[in-house]
């Protein structure tokens, strides 16, 4: 048993069984055994593979994505530029490249990123050192500047804030919790008392549901400390995420280890631990100050983007036995299932004066209302 399991375990004993969306902060931001605080998780030898590691072109891209807007905003003086949760710093680093081709967008730029692990904070620092006179961090974004213009990205965010989950059972839902099972090992079991309120709020919009359907819900907190900033100085926030466009039903935890699914009740702190972003949801933070355009798919976000054309420099240029590399990232980046074209969804909100946003050509517009 693994110091984080005996922690939960008496956590439980002391309180009773834990809603899944406290397992799942501890498993992950735990201070001292928390999966992100105490590792990389990224790359081949790592348990995942996230899209900036794949390849150089998706920062590149997100990068001339947040100088147009940018320049879409009017070019403001200060932008405070923000991405939450880094990882290595791989996208912001190919992002700031890419947004040079932008004149005055870097000397705009003031850096803050939003990130809980202190050994991912000591990679980003590396992997930036040296872009810009200086960058904040922030363990949430609470603290971020309310005082201008703001561009906020996050890819593979939202999929690692805690979800609570609930499930019905007679005709009434009930929050799911983890508890001990009969073998002593966590297991799920529902809080006795019924959510009324809950029932009420789904009935409305997701009935009929049937017995033993599983809801999730997500804290959106940082995201709504970011958008708050956005409907009061302007700006935009670019999600990036595997998900559903619609709401629905579905246990969606899920743990990853090495490349392959492993158990998310075993080896707490130890595997990843996400649940399926509800694009939906999301799309449903827009208001009269801010607007919400997708989700889209990662594929048409990135072709209409250039992606295409992106590739293709780049192997005009590459050395012969690098140019099928290049092809085969355009593919996982871009191609269907299980590659991340279509999995992978792209939604951003952005402050109602902005009227149209790159790569969301075509797509879905929700929020804004008091002027459209
Ligand atoms: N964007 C990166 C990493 C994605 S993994 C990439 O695409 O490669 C998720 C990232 O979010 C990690 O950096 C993790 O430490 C961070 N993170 C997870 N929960 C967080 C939270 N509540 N607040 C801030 N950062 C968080």
């Amino acid at each position: 048993m693994n110091a984080l399991e005996r922690e939960i375990r008496s956590l439980i004993e002391t309180q009773g069984p834990l809603d899944v969306s406290r397992y799942m902060a501890l498993c992950l931001a735990h201070p001292e055994y928390g999966y992100y605080t105490t590792r990389d998780p990224f790359g081949v030898a790592g348990d995942f593979t996230t899209a900036p590691e794949i390849s150089q072109m998706f920062g590149e891209l997100i990068g001339i994505w947040c100088a147009e807007v940018w320049r879409l905003m009017g070019s403001p003086s200060r932008l405070v530029l923000v991405e939450a949760g880094p990882g290595r710093g791989t996208l912001m680093k190919d992002a700031l490249r890419a947004g040079k081709v932008m004149p005055g967008f870097l000397d705009a730029v003031e850096l803050h990123l939003v990130e809980t692990s202190p050994v991912l904070q000591e990679m980003q620092r590396e992997t930036l050192k040296g872009l810009l006179p200086a960058i904040a961090w922030h363990g949430e974004a609470k603290t971020l500047p309310d005082d201008a213009p703001m561009i906020a990205i996050g890819n593979e965010f939202i999929d690692a804030l805690p979800v609570h989950q609930f499930q019905k059972k007679a005709g009434r839902w009930h929050e799911r919790k983890i508890g001990l099972g009969a073998d002593g090992g966590f297991a799920f079991g529902l809080d006795p008392a019924p959510l009324l309120d809950f029932e009420r709020q789904l009935a409305e919009r997701l009935t009929p549901a049937p017995d033993g359907a599983i809801f999730e819900r997500r804290e959106l907190a940082p995201l709504a400390a970011i958008l708050t900033r956005i409907g009061a100085h302007g700006g935009a926030a670019l999600l990036v995420d595997y998900g559903h466009s619609e709401s629905g039903f579905g246990d969606t935890l899920q743990a990853v280890e090495g490349h392959d699914y492993a158990e998310p009740l075993e080896s707490p702190g130890e595997v990843d631990l996400t649940a399926q972003v509800d694009f939906e949801a999301l799309a449903k933070l827009s208001s009269d100050a801010v607007r919400a355009f997708g989700p889209a798919s990662q594929r048409n976000f990135l072709r209409e983007l250039g992606i295409e054309a992106r590739s293709e420099i780049l192997q005009r240029n590459a050395k012969p036995e690098m140019k099928d590399e290049i092809g085969a990232d355009l593919t996982r980046l871009i191609g269907p299932a299980p590659n991340m074209g279509e999995l992978f969804k792209a939604l951003a909100i952005a402050h109602r004066d902005l009227a149209a946003l790159p790569g969301f050509d075509g797509a879905k517009i929700s929020g804004g209302e008091s002027r459209a």
